[in-house]
């Protein structure tokens, strides 16, 4: 589903390299980690794959579905199905949340040459989605965000990431870290979406998260490469003895 080509890129205007010569291959249905250490470009590979305009890819390819994704907008990107959770969400205050779930799913069905939802066919789809995922309706009436609670904050997102039925769905965790609830909700909702047409990569600096979320494929990134990759019993080792080990014997 997802090829990453000895992928180099940089933050657009300087000459600050930050991906330096990164594969990575993710198949659908699986649940790909990327773990490493602060600063290694963990959070910069989330935004080029999603297609922020701030970095430029200098050389290699993203591949999705077998074509490559470089000359492609972050909407036409989301239209496509791939889903960057937002790392900081926004608040939008006088917005109910339901109201820009709709708008939300209906620019991407415009993208996507769909027709726009009727109000009774949101409704029961919002509905639907918000009782898989254990939410309470009530939340949806609320601006998005605005005196959300951490947790409603995630679930927010992952009800949004349900209703626009990603194919790929990439997720940064700050190194900050979720409190125990939040990493309930993330990894619930995650769990309850895996199927075997859709892919997650999960970036996440420590291992707790993944004792929720059991990866397929653990891999490490460090210097803007991925300089090992595992089963999630590789996780299990990066959490007992550090990253300094992996660095050690990728340098030799
Ligand atoms: P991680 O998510 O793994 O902690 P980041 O992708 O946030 O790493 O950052 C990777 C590197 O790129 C770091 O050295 C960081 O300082 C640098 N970096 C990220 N964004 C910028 C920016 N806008 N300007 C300059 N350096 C940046
Ligand atoms: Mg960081
Ligand atoms: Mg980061």
């Amino acid at each position: 589903m997802l090829e990453i080509i000895d992928l180099h890129a940089k933050i657009a205007d300087t000459d600050t390299e930050i991906i330096r010569g990164l594969n990575l291959t993710v198949k659908a249905g699986e649940v790909a980690a990327i773990m490493g250490p602060n600063g290694s470009g963990k959070s910069t590979l989330s935004y080029i794959l999603s297609g922020r305009e701030d970095y430029e890819v200098t050389s290699g390819d993203i591949r999705y579905n077998g074509e490559s994704i470089l000359e492609l907008d972050a909407s036409e990107r989301a239209a496509k199905g791939i889903f960057l959770a937002f790392q900081y969400p926004v608040e939008i205050p006088g917005v109910a949340t339901m109201q820009f779930l709709k708008v939300a799913m209906n620019e991407q069905r415009k993208a996507r040459g769909e027709a726009e939802l009727t109000t009774p066919d949101f409704i029961r789809l919002v509905k639907e989605a918000a009782a898989k995922l254990k939410i309470d309706p009530d939340m949806l009436k609320r601006p998005l965000n605005v005196g959300f609670s951490g947790g409603e904050k995630k679930r927010a997102e992952i009800l949004q990431m349900a209703l626009l039925e990603p194919k790929l769905c990439v997720l940064d965790e700050t190194d900050s870290g979720l409190d125990i609830d939040a990493l309930k909700i993330v990894s619930d909702g995650v769990n309850a979406l895996r199927s075997p047409d859709r892919a997650f990569v999960v970036i996440t600096h420590y291992q707790r998260l993944l004792e929720h979320i059991v990866p397929d494929t653990v891999h490490v990134l460090y210097k803007g490469q991925i300089i090992r990759t595992g089963g999630k019993e590789l996780a299990l080792e990066l959490e007992a003895n550090g990253y300094a080990d992996v660095i050690g014997e990728a340098a030799e």
